[in-house]
Formats: C-alpha cells, sequence, structure tokens
C-alpha cells in the first residue's frame, strides 16, 4: 500500500458533520468508535455497579411483594433463596423478619 492509498482511505473514514453553528466539523469514523466503545464501557460498569447494589439489599416495598411477619403454609423467609440473615432480602426493602413470608419465596436449595 503507498501512502497515497492510504491517505485516501483515512480520508474516506471521515464524516463531515455540522454542528449548530453551521460550522463544518470532520469527526473520523475511528474517533466516534473510540467514543462508542468508552460510553459501552460506561454503561457496563453502571450495570455491574446497580446489579451489586441489587444483590445487597432488595428495593421492591414490601407491600409490593405482599410481604408478611408471619409465615405462610409452612413457607418462611429463613427458608427461602433470597433471605439475607439476619433480617434482609436480595429483593424486598427494609427489615424482613425470618419467620415472614411474600409472593416471592424461592425455596432455597
Ligand atoms: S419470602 Fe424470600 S423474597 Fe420474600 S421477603 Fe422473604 S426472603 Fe425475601
Amino acid at each position: 500500500m503507498d501512502e497515497d492509498q492510504h491517505m485516501d482511505e483515512d480520508k474516506s473514514e471521515e464524516i463531515a458533520t455540522k454542528d449548530s453553528g453551521g460550522l463544518k466539523t470532520d469527526v473520523s469514523r475511528r474517533g466516534l468508535l473510540r467514543g462508542a466503545t468508552i460510553a459501552a464501557g460506561g454503561a457496563v460498569m453502571f450495570s455491574a455497579a446497580f446489579a451489586t447494589q441489587q444483590a445487597q439489599a432488595g428495593n421492591m416495598t414490601q407491600q409490593a411483594a405482599a410481604y408478611q411477619p408471619g409465615p405462610k403454609d409452612g413457607k418462611r423467609c429463613d427458608g427461602c433463596s433470597l433471605f439475607q440473615a439476619p433480617s434482609s432480602c436480595k429483593l424486598v426493602a427494609g427489615t424482613i423478619d425470618p419467620a415472614g413470608w411474600c409472593r416471592f419465596w424461592v425455596k432455597k436449595s
């Protein structure tokens, strides 16, 4: 590949845009891809942080989960896979009684 051919390829990757002031700006495709990659990386990091926060404590209200402080049909929070001893839940917010129950009860494996 000679120098002129390389230059032509670089120019073919340039995208001409106009900003709001009417000034012409050249933005390379590589620059756009680099920016998109950085933005995607930030989104992944935000998602991971959000997932970690969700794993630590639930955000659903007790009312939305139909939580009750007592057991139902022998099912108790301390037998649920989402229960976090001593008194919290991965799904439901607030203090969770080990003897409680909600409609999202999942048998601990
Ligand atoms: S039954 Fe499970 S999901 Fe529902 S509040 Fe108790 S521990 Fe959380």
